[in-house]
């Protein structure tokens, strides 16, 4: 019989971590939520040492608490709103996430979506693929909004919002942030009303943490600070916007546009913005790099390695 760990691996996986799991441990896929999965966990639920998830995948209280064994939990990603990592702690669980390693990508794809906002780069392309330029139209292409040397607000100046922040500098923008408190040792400036950094901004970027505590925090109010010449950029949690308020200000030109990775309902997207030429969707992939996947791969196979070596988890959540 193998003495080797046995792991539940709760959703698909990164194919080069799913191969690194099964050399190593003894690996079982959870089927998928509904009847059959609760008789699997109820027939097998006690033979796992390690529950493996992702930031979308997560885990609830449900899952964690029909896995008696259960030892530690590693998790592709750095979102924690999916996964009860309270319910997780208080079995005395530690649970490792994968930040750091994905910061640079995220930014990048921030950067993205504010330059593919402001400068109408999708709507640009749109307009050349479909002849509309070679037909000399009346109306030139609308003018952007010029990104090197506007107001870059961030809400939320944590791991993911200060590399935005230190890419904004090769852009010569001004920097200003809000979250709950001022962090300390940085030359931004601290807004601490939310409202005052959405009217001060040409670019409000949202990367805030997501769950209960941020939900809706950009509301109408928060749109309507912004305003028709301001852009908004959400890379944090679709569930930190009120996409119903974002939709109808895009509709009415409230706002100038808007550039969004996630979205409340994944992988459901509003159809009303599909009709819009101010909006740039992309599907939640800010962290979808060969660089970058592998080293979060490395880092769930790290966590896993240090806790069935007695040691702590390198990136422990909790
Ligand atoms: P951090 O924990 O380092 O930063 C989170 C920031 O959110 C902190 O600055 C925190 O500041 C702020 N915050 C939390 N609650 C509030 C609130 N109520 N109001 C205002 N600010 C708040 O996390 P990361 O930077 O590593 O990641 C941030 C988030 O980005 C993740 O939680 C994840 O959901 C998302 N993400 C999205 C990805 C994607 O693919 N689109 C990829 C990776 C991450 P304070 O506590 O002072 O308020």
């Amino acid at each position: 019989m193998s003495t080797r760990p046995v792991v539940l691996q709760a959703l698909s996986l990164l194919p080069s971590l799913e191969r690194q799991l099964n050399e190593t441990y003894t690996v079982h896929r959870l089927p998928p939520a509904g009847a059959e999965r609760d008789a699997f966990l109820v027939a097998r639920g006690g033979e796992f040492d390690a529950l493996v998830t992702s930031a979308a995948g997560g885990a609830d209280a449900k899952l964690i608490n029909a896995l008696p064994k259960l030892r530690v939990i590693s998790s592709f990603g750095v979102g924690l709103d999916q996964l009860d990592v309270a319910a997780a702690t208080r079995r005395g669980i530690p649970v490792g996430y994968t930040p750091d390693v994905l910061n640079d990508c995220v930014a990048d794809l921030a950067f993205g979506l504010v330059l593919a906002t402001g400068r109408r780069i999708p709507e640009g392309d749109r307009f050349v693929r479909a002849g509309r330029w070679e037909q000399k139209p009346a109306a030139p292409f609308p003018l952007g909004c010029q990104v090197s040397g506007a107001n870059l607000g961030i809400v939320g100046l944590g791991r993911i919002g200060r590399t935005i922040a230190r890419r904004a500098s090769g852009f010569e923008m001004d920097v200003r942030y809000h979250s709950r408190r001022a962090v300390e040792g940085v030359a931004w400036t601290y807004e601490p009303s939310l409202l005052e950094l959405a009217k001060w901004a040409d670019f409000l970027v949202v990367i805030t943490a997501g769950g209960a505590e941020t939900r809706h925090l950009i509301d109408a109010k928060v749109l309507d600070a912004l305003g028709p010449q301001g852009f908004l950029v959400n890379v944090s949690r679709g569930t930190v916007i009120d996409e119903a308020a974002l939709v109808k200000a895009l509709q009415d030109k409230r706002i100038g546009g808007a550039g969004l990775d996630v979205f409340e309902r994944e992988p459901q997207v509003p159809r009303e913005l599909f009709a819009l030429d101010n909006v740039v969707m992309v599907p939640h992939i800010a962290s979808a790099t060969v660089q970058t996947r592998e080293a979060m791969a490395k880092r769930v196979m790290d966590n896993l390695a240090a806790f069935f070596a007695g040691q702590p988890l390198p990136s422990a959540a909790a």
